[in-house]
């Protein structure tokens, strides 16, 4: 069996696997309460907010393409900077919103300026950001866009955090992010199928106004089932032992140590990638901690290097996402992963480099 160093899914623990494994119990009753009201405090110190956080059963798609169901009544503005922020902009025309962009080459990072520039075009009730754009390995300056996004009255900022949310401290309430959300596959370490996601209060009143909310993503139900540490419908519940199991494994180490271990991962893949020559996709100051994107250099076998980075020594990285496939190459350090395990990876690649 190969392990995973792709970013995301990304290698699950035998540990979280066995919590998952207990036996099934009923989501309308006191066991299920209990189980979900384990969850609220750690991924409220994770995500820096006293809101509640909601359980909602499918990959992050779900929450992000909800946030523009329940909150976008005017006009929404993406910020686009790689593959899954520039499908956002695509999901939102595709749903017949009115949506604009700021759209810079991947590899490169959202300026705030750029941000206050578009908004004072008027006509703006939502922002989408990508918190850590995990196909190019860039992490967007979250504070600065915050600022911004928050001194338009009326704009509510939707951000996802799903391959940051737990590598690196996140200051929902602080910076007033509306929706916060994150798929548990990526630095949460779970198998897919579960995404966390917390409102403001603002965004909160906002779906509450807003028509055509349908039911599986209507932001309202999870409020309401929430209040009773319920959820709309039938939830993933084995995920969501194991969602219990990895926020106690996340509070015994401590939440600044987990920053921390995964900034020291990181450090290991970029020093590596330097004793190579491998060029850092994602420009300095705006690198990602729990990822790296390589360029791949002029007529080097990224493909082969691959292969048998993975035949021989089990290990397997990514060769890069949507149009810069085959141009760069991810490392991925989050979730588990140690120095020890991060210079298994890094000897075996050496190992293949020869
Ligand atoms: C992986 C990822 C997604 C996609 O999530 P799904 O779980 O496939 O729906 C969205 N945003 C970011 C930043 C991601 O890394």
């Amino acid at each position: 069996m190969a392990k995973l160093f792709i970013p995301g899914p990304i290698d699950v623990s035998p540990d979280t696997f066995a919590a998952m494994s207990r036996p099934m119990i009923g989501h309308r009753g006191a066991e299920f309460e209990a189980l979900y009201a384990s969850t609220q405090p750690v991924l409220q110190e994770l995500a820096g907010t006293t809101r509640p956080f909601y359980l909602a059963t499918n990959s992050a798609w779900g929450v992000m393409e909800a946030a523009l169901q329940n909150l976008c009544a005017k006009k929404v503005l993406n910020l686009c900077c790689g593959a899954f922020s520039d499908k956002w902009f695509s999901v939102a025309k595709s749903m017949g919103l009115e949506a604009d962009k700021v759209q810079v080459e991947w590899g490169e990072a959202i300026s705030p300026e750029a941000v206050k520039a578009k908004l004072e075009e008027g006509g703006f009730d939502l922002v989408t950001l990508i918190h850590n754009e995990t196909s190019t390995g860039v992490m967007n300056d979250l504070e600065g866009i915050a600022k911004v996004v928050k001194s338009f009255p009326g704009v509510l900022l939707v951000v996802d955090s799903v391959s940051s949310f737990s590598a690196v401290p996140i200051e929902m309430d602080a910076l007033g992010v509306d929706v916060l959300l994150a798929g548990v596959q990526k630095a949460l370490a779970l198998p897919p199928g579960l995404t966390v996601f917390s409102l403001s209060e603002a965004a909160v009143e906002r779906a509450k106004a807003m028509p055509n909310r349908g039911y599986y993503f209507d932001f309202v139900e999870f409020v309401k089932n929430g209040e009773k540490n319920n959820t709309p419908s039938t939830p993933a519940i084995s995920l969501i032992f194991g969602l219990q199991h990895i926020l106690g494994v996340i509070a015994a180490e401590g939440v600044a140590n987990r920053y921390a271990r995964h900034k020291a991962n990181n450090a290991m893949i970029h020093e590596w990638g330097k004793r190579h020559d491998f060029k850092n996709f994602a420009p300095e100051g705006n690198q990602s901690v729990s990822l790296t994107c390589f360029h791949t250099p002029a007529g080097w076998d990224q493909s082969a290097f691959i292969k048998t980075l993975k035949a021989k020594h089990g290990f397997v990285i990514n060769g890069g996402y949507g149009k810069i496939k085959g141009l760069t190459f991810r490392i991925s350090n989050m979730g588990n992963e140690t120095p020890e395990t991060m210079q298994e990876l890094i000897d075996a690649m050496n190992d293949v480099l020869g």
